[in-house]
């Protein structure tokens, strides 16, 4: 399932961040996700606890997905229009000659935890 290789990779970027930054143990972890990325929220927090067994520090860690909407920018007139549904044309001029700005994303935004006394 795609959501497993994602909340892997998602460990492995969070253990690094927690390595550098010094924190004994994991309480919350905040990622943002691209509208137009295929992840169910409930499969991610699914597998965001069943792979946090393999991750000591992370025992008990609340997983915080933040949703971004998709944007396109038009190459014709200049226009940025939000995406509500996947037609990817401009919405002033109609174009389809456009650039996704955004909507990708699959970001480690932040984490809390507890850093040793
Ligand atoms: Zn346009």
């Amino acid at each position: 399932m795609h959501e497993a290789s994602i909340v892997r990779s998602l460990y492995e970027a969070a253990e690094a961040a927690r390595t550098q930054h010094g924190l004994d143990s994991v309480e919350l972890v905040k990622i943002q996700v691209g509208t137009l990325q295929h992840v169910v929220d409930e499969v991610m927090h699914t597998y965001f606890s069943f792979e946090a067994e393999q991750w000591p520090a992370f025992a008990g860690a609340r997983l915080v997905i933040e949703r971004l909407p998709a944007r396109l920018l038009c190459l014709d007139c200049g226009h940025e229009t939000e995406l509500d549904d996947p037609v990817f044309a401009c919405d002033a001029c109609d174009s389809r000659n456009t650039r996704l700005l955004s909507g990708m994303e699959l970001d480690l935004v932040s984490m809390n935890g507890t850093a040793p006394d």
